[in-house]
């Protein structure tokens, strides 16, 4: 079974959304371009050392407004029109991390790919310059709309570079050494201080996505859980893409992993989605997935058992409804998986990534089947009584007769009929 990176929260429909409309500058916006082949390797910084820019950086306020908001119409009129190396070309190339997630952002359906000819736009509204020893960088708060969608509001990272205002993050050996780990009395909360300014909001987020989660399962941590907030994608364990939000990892046990609020695509706020909604979301759909490895081992359970229940347990009302929606159009147009295909759908992502889509299969669907499950064989018991048996048995076929008396012929068609019933597709 096939668990290398654990347990991913792809926080992908959130990330895709963005809504309005937007004057594009008259000019056409131009940057330098930037070679878009290998890029050397910039420099090895030593532990100490503090980068350099090879020309002075604007200090005015409203110049340095005008200038990123010119590199944030580039990028948007890039992605509307699907032209990838003026994309890149807003793109700090020398923070290697942070230029392959954005490259996976651009090629990805779900996000860069999803605001093709969307109308897409952002505007700057505040920038932040960061105090030493992080003065290379601005925090620039902005909001994005596209067309026919709501406004969202998000804080991005830009930093001066070869005289540019470039999208960028800063580099592991700038943030590392420089950890805290934080004992509320709750839970251990390690982070940089780089979040410094909202490390107490996210931390209450934190607990109460854990309090809920624990509520939503019905078991307390076995022991004082961890959670470690990265600030930057090369400080998010895995070095995960730009969907990856959140995750928990069954060889670590007692640890949940969230990206921190001002890292690029984690989080925003928009009218239906108030500040801190979203982590909450998280934290509780990675916690569910720590618990239930603390009551049945996540590596013996199918993966659309744990997703599902996840999502079913740990997300929100809109949440699971974009969820649900998902599967309700690829039930219309067919694309619904055989419970057969199901059970090896992490597998098939990896060797076919055009073909699945490993979002619908594990986290829509998943989430139907545990919605089945729990509607029709007794709750919470009957799940579990189906997880255990997987576990024992590790083959559906078996689990599914050793726990509800059903083939799994017929639980897959038992799922169709109540699917039918209930929503209509
Ligand atoms: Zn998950």
């Amino acid at each position: 079974m096939k668990r290398i990176i654990g347990y991913l929260c792809l926080i992908i429909l959130s990330l895709t959304a963005c809504g309005g409309t937007e004057s594009p500058s008259a000019a056409q916006p131009t940057l330098q371009p930037v070679a878009t082949g290998t890029i050397a390797a910039p420099a090895v910084p030593t532990a100490t050392a503090t980068p350099v820019s090879l020309a002075p950086k604007p200090e005015n306020e409203r110049a340095v407004v005008a200038e990123i908001q010119r590199v944030v119409d580039v990028r948007f009129k890039a992605l509307n029109n699907d032209d990838f190396d003026t994309y890149m070309s807003t793109i700090d190339q020398t923070n290697l991390s942070f230029k392959r997630a954005m490259s996976d952002y651009f090629k990805s359906p779900f996000q860069g790919g999803a605001l093709k000819g969307s109308g897409a736009s952002g505007k700057v509204t505040k920038i932040t310059f960061m105090p030493k020893p992080y003065d290379e960088f601005v925090k620039v708060a902005l909001t994005t709309s596209r067309t026919g969608g709501a406004e969202q509001n998000w804080n991005w990272v830009y930093r001066y570079v070869d005289e540019h205002w470039l999208h960028s993050e800063p580099e592991e050996y700038e943030v590392l050494g420089d950890r805290v780990d934080k004992d509320t009395g709750t839970i251990i909360v390690r982070y940089y201080h780089w979040d410094d300014g909202v490390i107490d909001r996210e931390i209450a987020w934190l607990e109460r996505g854990i309090k809920e989660a624990a509520a939503a399962i019905g078991k307390q941590p076995d022991k004082k859980l961890r959670v470690y907030v990265s600030p930057t994608f090369q400080t998010h364990p895995g070095r995960a893409g730009a969907g990856k939000i959140a995750f928990y990892s069954p060889d670590v046990k007692d640890t949940v992993y969230v990206r921190s609020f001002d890292s690029f695509g984690a989080y925003y706020t928009s009218a239906g989605d108030p500040l801190g909604e979203n982590m909450v979301d998280d934290v509780r759909h990675e916690t569910i997935h720590l618990l239930n490895d603390e009551i049945t081992p996540l590596v013996k359970m199918l993966s659309w058992m744990s997703e599902g229940l996840a999502v079913y347990l740990g997300e929100g009302p809109s949440s699971q409804k974009l969820r649900l929606d998902r599967l309700q159009s690829a039930w219309r147009q067919n694309r619904v998986y055989s419970l057969k295909e199901m059970h090896r759908i992490d597998v098939l992502a990896d060797q076919n990534p055009d073909k699945y889509d490993v979002v619908l299969g594990e986290y829509s669907q998943g989430l139907a089947y545990v919605q089945y499950i729990f509607e029709k064989y007794g709750g919470a018991d009957g799940f579990w009584k189906l997880a255990k048996a997987q576990a024992k048995a590790l083959k559906f076929s078996e689990a599914v007769v050793n726990a509800f008396g059903v083939t799994e012929d017929q639980f897959e068609q038992g799922w169709k009929d109540w699917y039918v019933a209930k929503y209509k597709p």
